[in-house]
Parts: C-alpha cells; structure tokens; sequence
C-alpha cells in the first residue's frame, strides 16, 4: 500500500463553513458587491478572451495596473492566485528544510501551514492580552533561531491591531539577514503601509490581495512587492501560468477604478465603526464578552469565554461568524447585517443571563 509520508498523513482539506447562511460574516469579505457598469465590463471581458491561449506569465498589464494604483515600480511586483498562492510560493521559494520561520500568534493560520509544508519549522511567539505584535520578543527569537523568515499580517487577522510603521522599519533593520514578509492584506483599511519603501530594503517583501477591500474574492489575485532580486525569485519559482487571463484582466479593471474603490473603502471603514460601537455597548451590558479589541480592519475581534456556545447560536439563528477558541471574529456587513448579528448576540446574551439568574 502506498503510504502518506509524515508531513502531510495528518492534514484535513481547508474546510470553510458550508450550509446557507443569510448572513456571511466569518471570511471578511466586502460586504459591497462590484457595480453594475463593472460586472457588465467583465462580462465583456469573459466573453471577448482568446481562450486558446495561455495567459501572460508575466502578467504585466495587471502589475502595472497595481503600480499605477499604488504608486510602484511594477518591475517590483509579481502576482498570484490569491495572496494564499503567494504565501506558498514564498515558503517554498525561500525556505530549505528545517529553516526556522518566526511567527507571533494569534495570526492568520496558513503561514505555519504552508511553512510546514516546505520543510520549514514554525517557531512562534504569543501574543498577550493586548494581541499587539511583539516585535521586540519576535527580533530576539529571530536571532536566537538563525531565523531565515518573520512572517506576519499587518493589521493583523485576526486581531485587528496595526504595528506602525517606524516599528516595521525598527524590525527590518534588527533583522537584517531574515527575510520579512509582510502581508498587508488589510491595509487598504489602514494607512501605515510599507509600500512606498518596499524597494529600500533587501529583506523585505509585501503581500497584497484584492479579495478584502477591493471585494473581488472569487477572482483569486494577490500581489508581491519588493526588490527586483527577490521578485525576480519569485517569478522565478512560480509556475508560469499561476494568473488565469480572466484574473488578469479583471484585476485591471478592478484597479483602475481609484475613486470608486476609494469610496468603498470609505464605507466598510464606516460600517465597520458602527459595529464596533455597537459590540462595545453590548459588552457593557454582557461582561461575559470580556473585550472587544479596537481594529484597523473590516472586522472586529471579541474575547469571550462563551465563543463556542455564541457561535452555535448565530448558527442557528441563520448568521456565520469566525469562531477561535475564546474569541469571535465577526466581519463588518450592511446595516441590515450588522444589526442582524448584534440583536441576535443580544437575544442569545439575554437567554444566557436569564438562565444564570434562574439557576
Ligand atoms: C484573507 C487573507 C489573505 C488571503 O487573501 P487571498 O488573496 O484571497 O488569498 C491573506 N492574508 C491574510 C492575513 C488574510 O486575512
């Protein structure tokens, strides 16, 4: 028989909540669909492709298009099938077996995941109770483990907490032989991004997606900045045709389109801060939600001790968030959606007291 080896006998396939919900709020997509005069360009799009032939494996149109929107040399931008894709590539491009990669949890999971699966070996530091990054902690077990990689998100899933800038810098110029990922998957959200100095370091590459801010999950398109070399690398290693055409020019589209995506950016922000508000009276009626953290994101991150019966509840009640263990996550929706998920914390949070009263 033929046997699995040892690194991948345990794993289980990414397993994303199915059944229908009427409220989505656990994976922080946008809760703004693409206009109409969009959809209606990528239908033409979809519909005027040469599909006989393979895409640009470079995909230079689509990189210039995130150059021009964010002001880089595309020469230093590489693209992937979703951001997910990228971080990967990256482990594998970058990591020999056994390599130490640096992590501060809790963050986003696939990191260690796919680090595993290169051979690398995840060494992490935790976070406490402020979930801020550690990034003195992170330098010293970086330079103790002759790490080859820090990785981490920046503002952070699924915290919700930004490390400014200067302490990037601070933690670029500690390290200077480890490679820094950075992803950046919020940051349209924030404004500390390390783009404008992406080329300035040798050890540093960003990653950005355009499935959060720019609601285009289902296109799968994520972004690497850095300098030429380690770019260089990357497409290097990528397989050629990793960026569909479709993807290609849908992304061109999407990031043409400045101030409309300015503007929506403007609304999560906006739906984003009501939701906050509106956790933040919750918890003071419910101390069993013990903290609602600030966020530089589109979602926001609670400390419970009743995530797991909360989760339950919203399950049935037809609304899907992200359950970890002692926290929720909940993604910032419409005003219908987040008032869904706020009464029904609250008819779930009033049971509760009304059962401990009685017991
Ligand atoms: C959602 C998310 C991604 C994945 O982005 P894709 O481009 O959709 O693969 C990457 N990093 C973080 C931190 C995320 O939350």
């Amino acid at each position: 028989m033929f046997e699995l080896n040892e690194k991948i006998r345990d794993l289980t396939p990414y397993d994303p909540i199915t059944g229908t919900y009427t409220v989505r709020l656990d994976a922080n997509e946008s809760f703004l669909s693409l206009p109409d005069d969009v959809r209606q360009e990528l239908g033409q799009i979809a519909s005027s492709l040469d599909y006989r032939r393979y895409p640009d494996p470079l995909a230079k149109d689509v990189c210039a298009a995130f150059g021009a929107y964010y002001g880089v040399d595309p020469a230093c931008v590489a693209g992937g099938n979703g951001s997910d894709e990228l971080i990967s590539i990256l482990m594998n491009a970058f990591l020999q077996p056994g390599d130490a990669v640096i992590t501060a949890l809790p963050d986003f999971s696939m990191y260690g995941f796919y680090a595993h699966l290169a051979g690398g070996r995840e060494v992490s530091v935790q976070k406490d109770d402020s979930l801020r990054f550690p990034a003195d902690a992170v330098i010293e077990t970086a330079k103790r483990e002759n790490a080859r990689m820090i990785v981490f998100s920046n503002p952070c899933n699924p915290t919700g907490q930004g490390l400014p800038k200067n302490d990037v810098r601070r933690l670029l110029q500690a390290v200077p032989e480890t490679l820094v990922v950075l992803d950046e998957a919020y940051m349209d959200f924030w404004d500390e991004s390390m783009l404008p100095e992406a080329t300035k370091y040798d050890n540093l590459l960003i990653l950005r997606t355009c499935s959060k801010a720019f609601g285009g999950a289902a296109v799968r398109l994520g972004f690497v900045v850095g300098p030429e070399r380690l770019v260089r690398a990357v497409r290097a290693v990528k397989s050629p045709y990793n960026l569909n055409s479709f993807t290609q020019a849908a992304g061109t589209v999407l990031l043409s389109r400045r101030d409309a995506e300015k503007a929506a950016i403007e609304t999560i922000k906006a739906s984003t801060h009501a939701l906050h508000e509106a956790l933040c009276r919750l918890a003071e009626a419910y101390p069993v939600l013990e903290k609602v953290y600030d966020t530089c994101c589109n979602f926001v991150l609670i400390r419970t001790g009743a995530a797991d019966t909360l989760h339950r509840g919203l399950l049935q009640k037809g609304i899907a968030v992200r359950r970890f263990p002692g926290y929720l996550r909940i993604t910032a929706g419409s005003e219908e959606e987040n008032q869904a998920v706020t009464a029904a914390l609250q008819e779930l949070l009033a049971a509760d007291t009304e059962k401990e009263g009685q017991a």
